[in-house]
Parts: C-alpha cells; structure tokens; sequence
C-alpha cells in the first residue's frame, strides 16, 4: 500500500529527475497515476521531445497518461513562434520531432547558410546540433534575429552524470553576442504552471509542486502560488518516499 503523506487534490510534477532518470522512467510514476489519476500534470524545462513523444516515453514504460498532461517549454516555444510569426521562416536547433511540430505548426525551417534569411532562432535541446547550425545562429543572432529559447538551464541530472541543456548552448550564443536578449519560455518563468492549473481546473492552493531544481522549479510554483514539495535530484525527497514502494 503507498503512502501519500498529501491531501492535495492535484499533482504538479517536474519530470527530468523526478519521475525521469537516465532516460527511464521510475516505477513510481504508475503510483502517481493510480493515486491522481487526470488531476496530475508534468511541467517541465524539456525542449527534446514533443508531448505526443514524451508520452509514448511514458506509456512504453507502463504509466498510462495522456499527451496533454505534458506542458512542455519546447512545445510552448514552437506554439509561440508559431504565433508571433505566422508563416516565418526559422532556423531551428531542435531535434527532429520539434522540427516538425514546427513544419506543422507553419514555419518553414532553413538552412544554417540561409541564416541572412530567417525571421527567428528557435534554440531547443538540439541532441544532433552541428557546428554549422550553431555558427549560423551566432551569426543570426548578432544580425539581430529575435532568439527564442527553452529553458536557461545548464544541465539536467541522472545518476551518476549530468545531461547538457539548452542554456549551454544560449550561454554560447551570449558569449558570442553580449547583448543577446533571448525570450525565454521554461522555468521558473510560471507559464508553464499556468497552463498546468488551467488543465486541471484547480486553484493553486489545491495542488502541490514537486520537482528537483530549487533555481527553476521552486521559483516557478512560488509565483504560480502552488505549495512546493522538494523532490528527486541529490537533496530531494525520494519519489518512493512520496509514494511508497511500487
Ligand atoms: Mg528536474
């Protein structure tokens, strides 16, 4: 039987070190589910994956959710530029899957020598970036291309080492051009939890934030006014703790 020392109606979780490690997911998770059912939400930096891939993430490891429990800041970037610039051509370092949520979405997506050309850098966790995509963003960027970014982070963790992020590669384009002023779309930025509570239909008194990363995801439930639970990571709360053993 797990033990939810919480009352709360709604779960707002972090996913990279809590409920995702090294790439797999805890089993714990399932217990998530079992016990919050569709009043849980992910809120998370991600900027890999689309919701419908990190779904199936999910689902392949047995935990049964759906793709729009998923709010995700590289989804959220590509919603927003989509917007912004309807129909504007953009070089994008993004995997494959954002790519073409993008194509879908109505951007076209250009080449790194085309960087003259773009209407705006989309900088995501790009896991295949080449030195020509990066040099051409520097080069689009210090031409005055608006840059959207993911998340500012550094690093995500796993057991034993660190994943790198996007803000690695935000912290090259800024060494590049001093004056960069990325828009920037993960946390702690609240947006995210925002989107978390309009899909749940609760209040933020009514749920609980659990994440890893005291600079992101603390601040962000503090502005979002949702009660913070320190989970995962090294000075975390276990999520078996949370949850009892699955
Ligand atoms: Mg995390």
């Amino acid at each position: 039987m797990s033990v939810f020392p919480l009352q709360a109606r709604g779960l707002i979780a972090d996913i990279d070190g809590v409920v995702l490690v090294d790439g797999e997911v805890l089993p714990q998770t399932r217990e998530l589910i079992r016990h919050y059912g569709a009043s849980l939400a992910f809120v998370s930096n991600n900027s890999t994956h689309t919701r419908e891939s990190l779904c199936g993430v999910f689902r392949a490891a047995g935990v049964d959710v759906e793709a729009g429990q998923f709010f995700l800041a590289g989804t959220r970037l590509i919603y927003s530029a989509a917007r912004d610039f309807p129909g504007g051509k953009a070089l994008m370092l993004a995997t494959e899957s954002l790519r073409e949520l993008a194509r879908e979405m109505g951007l076209s997506s250009v080449s790194a020598s085309s960087w003259r050309d773009v209407d705006l850098v989309l900088l995501c966790r790009d896991t295949e970036v080449s030195y020509a995509r990066l040099e051409g963003a520097a080069n689009a960027v210090r031409s005055g291309a608006p840059l959207y970014c993911a998340n500012h982070d550094l690093v995500h963790p796993g057991k034993s080492a660190v994943y790198l992020e996007t803000g690695c590669f935000l912290a090259l384009l800024g060494a590049v051009h001093p004056g960069l002023q990325p828009r920037v779309f993960g946390k702690p930025d609240p947006a995210l939890a925002f989107d978390a509570l309009r899909y749940l239909k609760l209040k933020p008194e009514e749920c609980v934030f659990i994440g890893d990363n005291l600079e992101t995801d603390a601040p962000c439930a503090r502005a979002a006014g949702i009660p913070f639970l320190h989970v995962g990571g090294a000075e975390g709360l276990p999520l078996w703790a949370f949850v009892g053993s699955a």
